[in-house]
């Protein structure tokens, strides 16, 4: 039980073993599979659990392994991430970006991170040279979506972090237009992860809108 055996693709195993993973962690031996079969799934994950590795490796190996996709030239400025990862926190999402970039090293994967706080105008720069994968507040993601500068039609992954956590914030509101952006016109072939330390009944409503025929674990 290696990721050696796991298939994530040449250049995401090479970064793995660069990182000195050498055996998943439980929330990793259990998620990783489910997410690569295309599954659904809600986790119970702490803080330091390795659920970053968790998300961001069937993510980057999705985008990887899969067609190159044609992205719409609709709004020049407008830019089309394949996936996003919404996190409660700045520290947090700069955690989650610091990790998806050592992971996607050499993939062709590229990460993005934006959140609030912070200038804006950096990371419209950012976003600017492309993204496959943004990491993002929800606050700041609903001002990227409100000034055209992000779409979210070709999100194919969808990972929610420390879910609880941004309920607790009072971010529902974001996260719900944000999902709706992602089911506009029509609802898409969207793989969602959510993660959560807590299950209050909030969260498994959110879990029972945003996710279908899901996997749930409680590991
Ligand atoms: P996280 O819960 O994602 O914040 O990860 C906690 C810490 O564990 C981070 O420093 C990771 O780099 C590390 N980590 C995650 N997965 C593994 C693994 N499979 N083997 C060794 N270290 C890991």
């Amino acid at each position: 039980n290696t990721f050696a055996e796991i298939d994530l693709g040449e250049a995401l195993n090479q970064n793995i073993r660069r990182c000195k993973y050498v055996k998943p962690t439980p929330v990793q031996r259990h998620t990783i599979p489910i997410s690569l079969a295309g599954r659904d799934l809600m986790a119970c994950a702490q803080t330091g659990s390795g659920k970053t590795a968790a998300f961001c490796f069937p993510i980057i190996s999705g985008i990887m392994k899969g067609q190159p996709v044609q992205r719409p030239p609709r709004g020049v400025r407008t830019v089309y991430p394949l996936a996003l990862v919404l996190s409660p926190t700045r520290e947090l999402s700069m955690q989650i970006h610091e990790e998806a970039r050592k992971f996607s090293y050499q993939t062709g994967v590229r990460v993005v991170v934006a959140y609030g706080g912070a200038p804006i105008n950096q990371q419209l720069r950012d976003l600017e040279r492309g993204v496959d994968m943004l990491v993002a507040t929800p606050g700041r993601l609903v001002d990227l979506l409100e000034r055209a500068r992000v779409s979210l039609q070709m999100i194919r992954y969808l990972a929610l972090d420390e879910a609880d956590r941004m309920l607790d914030m009072g971010f529902e509101p974001q996260i719900r237009k944000i999902v709706e952006q992602m089911d506009m016109p029509s609802p898409g072939v969207r793989q969602t992860m959510l993660f959560s330390a807590t299950f209050p009944k909030e969260i498994q409503r959110l879990a029972s809108d945003f996710l279908s025929n899901y996997i749930f674990l409680a590991v």
